[in-house]
């Protein structure tokens, strides 16, 4: 397989890397090596590689920042597909965003221009494909608010576009949840607004995230879903288990939705955790907790 990639990322000006070190690009700092990893920066460079995947039955993951996910400690058996497409075009009161485009740079962007919508989503550490991916909110702000549209390609390889009613936005879920598709582009629809206001805001959001949420460590943001009828980080807390650890793994002490990686943490470590807390917290509460990132790789 080594040299059927290799011969399409030449042809398209991209590069095939090998034995890449999943811990280098996941915001846990965690995860083996995975065995390849292209940096995709050609829509038909992707294109063929989607479709040599597809037949040859390959495996491949799609990945944004990986601010959301968990990567096995034995890595990837596959090829990561890291999305780069960096364009930002405005039109009009919208903005039009390449799937790599970071979240913090569309919200500056927006800013800069006077368009507000974006100023709750400004700190999440991700790019506007994972974004969509995760109908990603903070705030009362959410992707599903601003989308309009976007532009994704289908495991054959083919460009699609769809309207934001096509896209089942709910919840930290989209469409891609459960069809597989790789996002290429999104459109957002924002709305005029006193530039000094937007940046208040912005700097306002930013501001409460530093003093609630661990930035100091890594992690992938909150660990569990919110459960209907409470929160994850009220239930843990309310079960004693800020602070509990496992491994290199701990429910952060400063915020019990987040679980970080104290130091030398490993999947296995953040799993039994994640396992430890969601017993305790349905046997004393009766709510089941669930995973919010993403896991990549054999668990
Ligand atoms: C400190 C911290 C704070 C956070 N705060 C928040 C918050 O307030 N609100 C919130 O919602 N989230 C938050 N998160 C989680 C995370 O940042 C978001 O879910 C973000 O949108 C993920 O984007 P990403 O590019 O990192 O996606 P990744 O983690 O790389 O991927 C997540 C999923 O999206 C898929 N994906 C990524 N790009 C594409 C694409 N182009 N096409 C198809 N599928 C794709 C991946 O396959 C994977 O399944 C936080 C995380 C951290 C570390």
């Amino acid at each position: 397989m080594r040299e059927r990639l290799q011969k399409i990322c030449a042809l398209h000006g991209m590069t095939l890397q090998e034995h890449v070190k999943l811990s280098e690009h996941t915001s846990f700092h965690i995860g083996g090596e995975a065995d390849y990893w292209v940096e995709v920066n050609s829509i038909s460079g992707l294109s063929a590689l989607l479709q040599e995947c597809r037949k040859m039955q390959f495996p491949y993951f799609v990945l944004g920042r990986g601010s959301n996910v968990l990567a096995a400690d034995a890595g990837y058996r596959g090829v990561i597909l890291h999305i780069v497409l960096p364009e930002i075009v405005q039109q009009g009161n919208a903005l039009v965003c390449g799937a790599g485009v970071m979240l913090a740079a569309a919200a500056k962007k927006a800013e800069t221009l006077g368009l507000s919508g974006m100023e709750g989503l400004s700190g999440i550490p991700g790019s506007v494909g994972g974004a969509l991916y995760m109908n990603a909110g903070a705030y009362g702000y959410e992707m599903s608010q601003i989308v309009t549209s976007c532009d994704y390609m289908d495991e054959n390889g083919e460009v699609h576009t769809l309207p934001s009613e096509e896209l089942a936005l709910s919840y930290r879920h989209s469409r891609f949840s459960d069809n597989p598709g790789v996002i290429l582009s999104v459109t957002m629809s924002l709305h005029p607004d006193d530039r000094a206001d937007i940046t208040a805001r912005m700097q306002d959001f930013l501001k409460r995230r530093s003093e609630k949420q661990p930035l100091d460590l890594p992690s992938a943001g909150s660990t569990f879903k919110r459960p209907e009828g409470s929160y994850a980080s009220k239930l843990i807390d309310e079960c004693g288990l800020k602070g509990y650890t496992v491994g290199g793994a701990q429910v952060s002490e400063k915020h019990a939705g987040f679980v970080v990686n104290c130091g030398g943490a490993v999947c296995a470590d953040v799993l039994r955790l994640c396992g430890d807390v969601q017993r305790i917290v349905e046997e004393r509460t009766g709510f089941r907790l669930e995973l919010e990132p993403v896991l990549l790789g054999e668990m």
